[in-house]
């Protein structure tokens, strides 16, 4: 009996040493071995995904369909965010309600980068009532998201010194990608007729997409999905709708759809025929291990759905004739 209590004693003392060990190991750990790194949401990681390349593991706490304005970190993301060895999220509050899990993560020296951190704040858009605050949504113009991908390879950089060259090359080859896919939404959307080039969804995320590819664009919601839209905004909006002729409208995988179904039934009860041109992905990709799951795929399922919907003109499954594993009409 008494062996076995010193037993259990010892058992514990190593545990205890063992758990010590893991504390202290992270920051000695060798540079250059692979390490972790913990992104919020998917458009984050995979660009982080890019530039890393073998050099970390990397996941997402934010999977398909989630609505990062009001995701509130679980118990089992706090763990993975102190098992990590750097943390990257979106930032300009995309992630409202992580803020504190974020700070503490700082606090604790754990290195801790916004991806938009380097982007130029004047030319960030603020829409009206957001109280100077920018859009978040910044994903949503690929060449701004690009120079998203320049923050992460430096903030690679400086964890991991000894990788430098290849966090800038890995970025370098990426950011030629992403060239070749935002020409190709200048390209694809200027073939939309002019009067058709308005874009309505369900909540304001495509105000840098609008802006980058010259459409207009009519959110339903307010900026965050917190805020409920008015029964007034709608009759305007079906006002608005009717008068131009306008023939599609969006929904989108991460917001309810019960505002465009408004928009839908009041269009049609004034006789104007208004369909869903697609289902868009605003705040989250598509599923894991397809093409619509990576942010390439992301942006190409949106450009080419967007502009066969308004009328112009892309090749049937996009970009690299790879879209296809998400059903784009009802
Ligand atoms: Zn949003």
């Amino acid at each position: 009996m008494r062996s076995a209590f010193r037993y259990v004693v010892i058992l514990s003392l190593l545990a205890t040493l063992a758990l010590c060990f893991s504390c202290s190991k992270a920051p000695d750990q060798p540079k250059g071995l692979a390490f972790t790194i913990v992104c919020t949401t998917g458009m984050v990681a995979d660009i982080v995904r890019q530039v890393a390349g073998d050099k970390a593991v990397v996941s997402n706490l934010m999977g398909e369909g989630v609505d990062p304005h009001l995701y509130k970190p679980t118990r089992g993301d706090l763990v993975k965010m102190v098992k990590s060895d750097v943390i990257f999220y979106s930032g300009l509050l995309l992630e409202g309600r992580m803020t504190e899990a974020f700070v503490r993560a700082a606090r604790s020296g754990k290195p801790v980068y916004a991806v938009t951190e380097l982007l130029d704040h004047e030319k960030l858009l603020k829409p009206a009532g957001s109280a100077g605050h920018p859009d978040p949504h910044v994903w949503m113009d690929v060449s701004a998201w690009s120079q998203c991908v320049q923050v992460v390879a430096l903030s690679l950089a400086e964890f991991d010194p000894a990788h430098r060259s290849q966090y800038l090359a890995n970025a370098q080859a990426y950011r030629k990608e992403l060239a070749k896919l935002h020409d190709y939404a200048v390209q694809t959307i200027a073939t939309i007729p002019q009067q058709q080039r308005v874009l309505i969804t369900a909540h304001d995320a495509f105000n840098y997409f609008g802006q980058a590819y010259n459409l207009k664009v009519k959110g339903i919601q307010g900026l965050s999905t917190e805020s409920e839209a008015g029964l007034d905004d709608i009759n305007k909006l079906i006002d608005m709708i009717v008068a131009s002729g306008i023939k599609a409208v969006f929904v989108e995988t991460s917001v309810s759809d019960k505002n465009i179904r408004a928009l839908l039934e009041g269009a049609k009860s004034r006789g104007h025929e208004l369909k869903i041109g697609g289902s868009l992905f605003s705040d989250a990709m598509g599923q894991g291990g397809t093409y619509e799951g990576s942010y390439m795929g992301m942006l190409d399922h949106n450009i080419t759905t967007i502009v066969h919907a308004l009328g112009g003109r892309a090749p049937p499954r996009g970009l690299h004739g790879k879209l296809g594993s998400v059903t784009h009409n009802e």
